[in-house]
């Protein structure tokens, strides 16, 4: 069986399951409501500017004021704290640094061992700060379910397994009972429960924790203050605001899929949009008519896969399997509301679960991912090396992040570290071209990555691009 996928086209059910939805991420409206940080309205001087407060800007701003509480840290943010991909994704925290092992080994064949070893001991502090600083990130260590829905996406869940367990993971293969057992969908014909280094949170519940701890240890924040050009200024950086300026020993971007503050990260990192959809509250017989009692987040084999996972409310979180790129990639609010998209992720969603037929969604949105054509964090630096960015997670950066933003800040410091001595670290991925070659790449890849879900075979344009070791398999 190939892709059981969209063989017909969206329903008018499917599309009113989500005409009323808000045009916004969930997760902000789990908080309590807070005043902005003011903007910056004048000229200051400090040590260290990150530009920034997504996950990586506040775990770099933390890790600052850990190795020297004295040091002046300034957060300058373009919007509110959070509001970038860290408070609108799926919430999937996954240890891999390298967007599983298999893209990490085929890259970085002598390293990764080491990018698994670092990668877990990321997640497992990442846990133990949350708990230590008080975060209340509704963090739940259920594990990842990984599951077939199509013929030769078994056999890719059964190597799957083998390569965790090779890396002394434990790894466990359901058939396609035993996983309708889990979760009652009729698609599953496999599946793979990862149990180590896999959980499920609140992303914009961590995000304001993260600010709320920053805080607390002293760093300066000002929202609504977008940096507009960033250059050398003596020995150090000045950033530039609408408003204001900032002089700085050195500066961190942390600026994501945004645009480009130095030319390259223009060159490597391409905003692709992903979009997902919130289900109401589910009634205790919606939710006994789906099992689903150990709340693993569950991705789904495909190239063009959903993610999806319950929340504290046992709400459904469905994303995924449209990856939008637009002519130039602009990023912006207007970006993420994309009927199509939602439109077909409702009908697969009701196609994986037709017993919660009638169940409707609350809210829809979109956002950009910093995609580059290795799939994982990268670093570089700018302005004689006062300035360091620490970007490119390519939609696995929940627990990344963390990772990024501490080697990102050691690279700025000069400190040497495990991490920062790799390949991984010192090596950037190959450019996308330009406009508007870069479009007609992307778009070929997208299709045929969608052409090998329906066959089960990559064809040649996809092993081309393994052999020059720019592929990806998910
Ligand atoms: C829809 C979606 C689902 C995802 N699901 C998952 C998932 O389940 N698991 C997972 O591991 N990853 C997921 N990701 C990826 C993950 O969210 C990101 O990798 C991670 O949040 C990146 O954090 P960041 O701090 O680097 O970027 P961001 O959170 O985007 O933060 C960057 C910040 O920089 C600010 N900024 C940009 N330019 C400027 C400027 N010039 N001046 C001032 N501020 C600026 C932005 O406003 C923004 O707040 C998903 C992403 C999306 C979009």
């Amino acid at each position: 069986m190939s892709s059981p996928w969209l063989t017909e086209p969206p329903s008018s059910e499917d599309r009113a399951a989500f005409a009323d939805a808000e045009p916004r991420p969930y997760w902000p409206s789990t908080l309590p409501a807070r005043e902005p940080h003011p903007p910056l309205e004048c000229a200051l001087d400090t040590d260290l500017l990150i530009v920034g407060a997504g996950f990586t800007g506040l775990w770099a701003a933390l890790y600052a004021k850990e190795l020297a509480p004295e040091r002046e840290v300034v957060i300058l943010e373009a919007g509110r704290c959070g509001a970038g991909a860290s408070g609108r994704n799926g919430g999937f925290l996954n240890y891999s640094l390298t967007h599983g092992i298999e893209n990490g080994r085929s890259r970085f064949p002598r390293e990764i061992a080491t990018l698994e070893r670092l990668g877990m001991r990321n997640y497992e502090a990442l846990c133990a700060d949350v708990a230590r600083l008080g975060i209340d990130a509704e963090l739940e260590q259920t594990g990842e379910l990984d599951v077939a829905v199509a013929a030769h996406q078994v056999a890719e869940l059964e190597e799957g397994a083998r390569v965790l367990r090779e890396f002394g993971q434990r790894a466990e293969l359901l058939d396609g009972d035993a996983t309708q057992e889990e979760v009652h969908s009729p698609l599953y014909l496999a599946g793979l429960w990862q149990r180590d280094g896999a959980a499920i949170l609140n992303p914009a519940g961590l995000a304001d924790g993260l600010r709320a701890a920053a805080m607390a240890a002293g760093v300066r924040i000002h929202e609504h203050s977008r940096v507009q050009r960033l250059h050398a200024r003596g020995s150090g950086v000045e950033a530039i605001t609408e408003t204001g300026s900032v002089r700085a020993a050195g500066a961190l971007l942390a600026t994501s899929a945004d645009r480009p503050l130095v030319p390259a990260i223009g060159r490597r990192v391409a905003p692709v949009y992903d979009y997902a959809l919130m289900t109401e509250p589910l009634t205790p017989a919606q939710l006994d008519s789906i099992g689903w009692r150990r709340r693993q987040g569950i991705g789904d084999g495909g190239n063009q896969f959903h993610y999806y996972r319950l929340t504290a409310e046992d709400r459904i979180l469905w994303g995924g399997y449209d990856a939008v790129y637009r002519y130039g990639g602009p990023v912006g609010p207007e970006h993420d509301d994309h009927e199509p998209t939602f439109a077909r992720l409702a009908h697969n969603f009701f196609t994986n679960f037709p017993q919660l037929q009638g169940l409707r969604f609350t809210h829809r949105w979109g956002g950009a991912i910093d995609t580059c054509s290795r799939f994982s964090v990268f670093f570089g630096s700018a302005h004689g090396g006062r300035s360091v960015y620490a970007l490119g997670y390519t939609g696995l950066g929940v627990g990344a992040s963390r990772f990024g933003a501490r080697t990102g800040l050691d690279l700025l410091d000069g400190r040497t570290t495990e991490a920062t001595a790799l390949r991984f670290v010192r090596r950037r991925p190959v450019p996308f071209p330009p406009e508007p070659l870069r479009s007609a790449v992307i778009q070929l890849t997208r299709n045929r990555l969608a052409a090998a879900d329906r066959s089960g075979r990559r064809g040649l344009w996809l092993r081309t691009l393994d052999r020059l070791g720019l592929g990806f398999d998910s």
